[in-house]
């Protein structure tokens, strides 16, 4: 029942590598249905809220809502895989794949230290 959020993006398609808009949603930061786009920093408020504000590196997984514009290969994989990279709190960049997922999210920053 958790909410989540989305980051749009224009990526280039895994399977016909033309540009394309994405839609990807992602459990991550405050739970808020928020509309993200690269470059804009996660709200971390009193909402719920999944993974830490703190982590330096992190690597979501999402799955697109949306197919490919041009190929629409997507329709019969339930979307694109997206692995969705945050550095500094900040939504860095995307990758798209062609792999089968992960799940949930990869914090890549566990050292020592709070
Ligand atoms: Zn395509």
């Amino acid at each position: 029942m958790s909410a989540f959020n989305w980051v749009i993006v224009e990526a280039e398609c895994p399977w016909c590598q033309e540009m394309s808009t994405f839609i990807l949603p992602f459990k991550y930061g405050e739970l808020g249905y928020y509309d993200y786009q690269l470059g804009k920093t996660l709200k971390w408020g009193e909402g719920e809220t999944e993974g830490r504000a703190d982590a330096h590196d992190v690597l979501l997984l999402s799955i697109s809502e949306n197919p490919c514009s041009r190929c629409f290969s997507s329709e019969e994989d339930n979307g694109i895989v997206f692995y969705i990279l945050i550095k500094e709190n900040t939504l860095h960049s995307v990758f798209p794949s062609r792999n089968l997922p992960l799940d949930g999210y990869l914090i890549l920053d566990e050292r020592s230290g709070s």
